[in-house]
């Protein structure tokens, strides 16, 4: 249940990052396959943004189901009122929902961060009040970040990266983390997971990575990223504590992912100003990742004016 909203949700947040042409690349087609198979095992909770681009995915997925059966958490980096009112139009529209459950202030770093964006924070609790969102929430990769959710009173819900190994966590450590989503706790708000398999690094272990979250009582449900049937019906029986059949982990396969960036590369830069994990810089003809440091959230390939980054 998220605060005193009434929406409840599954623990097992179906993450569509992966669906979108940042990721996969999937047609509204086959992603829509993953989400509705989400549905029919029982998934009511979807989140996506505005820079996903996976807003056709989902609607085509959830075409026929009453919007009351699902929870939709969406999110945007519009920073003044106008641009997140537009945001929001866009997702209903996109969505073809009268109201979106879960509406987001994508990537919140800190105080700082959140003063800047007053205005389309204030455009959100406005929407709330006109019944277009039902809940303000934001996301974050940083403890600073939640802090500053924490001591503001308009946030229902807090979305902040969180796996057993604190990657992805850019100013502090796990420890740090779950103090300040304790604190979140403590204020009432609802948390879900980020980043649960920290971007992939952690694919091999999901098992025990998602029954770490589900333990911690700092977090209410987990946002798990998945692109198709097989991956869709792996989470599910790990988050209904039922064995994974062979045939469903053989077809999801053991896919190791990662971040190319091809020859085409102008050496702009903005790619390296984007990655707040530091794991890009610019090499001697083009921009280098450090998979070390990368969590695959594909916002740099966002930024990419020649569409040259792509998570594989
Ligand atoms: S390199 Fe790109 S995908 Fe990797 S963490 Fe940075 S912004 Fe995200
Ligand atoms: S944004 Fe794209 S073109 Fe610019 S440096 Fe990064 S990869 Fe190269």
């Amino acid at each position: 249940m998220i605060g005193t909203t009434g929406i409840t949700v599954s623990e097992l947040c179906h993450g569509t990052l992966i669906l979108g042409p940042l990721q996969a690349n999937l047609t509204p087609e086959q992603g829509a396959r993953a989400i509705r198979r989400s549905f029919d095992l029982g998934v009511n909770f979807y989140d996506t943004a505005q820079g996903y681009r996976s807003y056709p995915h989902l609607a085509l997925g959830l075409k026929g189901v009453p919007e009351n059966r699902v929870v939709i958490a969406s999110k945007s980096h519009a920073a003044s009122y106008d641009d997140m009112k537009a945001a929001v139009e866009e997702c209903l529209k996109g969505l073809g929902r009268t109201y979106i459950d879960i509406f987001h202030l994508h990537l919140i770093p800190s105080t700082d961060s959140l003063r800047a964006r007053q205005g389309a924070l204030d455009c959100l609790i406005e929407m709330k009040k006109q019944r277009k969102i039902r809940a303000i929430g934001a996301s974050t990769h940083t403890v600073a970040g939640v802090r500053a959710l924490n001591a503001e009173p308009a946030f229902d819900v807090v979305f902040p990266v969180l796996n057993m190994r604190g990657s992805g966590i850019i100013d502090g450590s796990l420890e740090q983390m779950l103090e300040a989503l304790q604190e979140s706790k403590h204020r009432g708000k609802f948390v879900y997971a980020m980043k649960p398999l920290g971007g992939g690094h952690l694919a091999a272990e999901a098992e025990r990575s998602f029954r770490y979250l589900r333990e911690l009582p700092q977090c209410d449900a987990v946002a798990a990223g998945m692109k198709d049937e097989a991956e869709v019906e792996m989470n599910v029986a790990i988050f209904e504590d039922q064995p994974v059949a062979d045939d469903v982990k053989r077809r999801v396969g053991a896919v190791d992912r990662k971040l190319i960036v091809y020859d085409r590369c102008v050496s702009c830069g903005l790619c390296v100003e984007e990655c707040d994990q530091g794991a890009l810089t610019m090499g001697k003809t083009k921009a280098e990742v450090d998979l070390s440091k990368c969590i695959l959230c594909g916002y740099c390939a966002a930024v990419c004016p020649e569409y040259v980054i792509r998570v594989v």
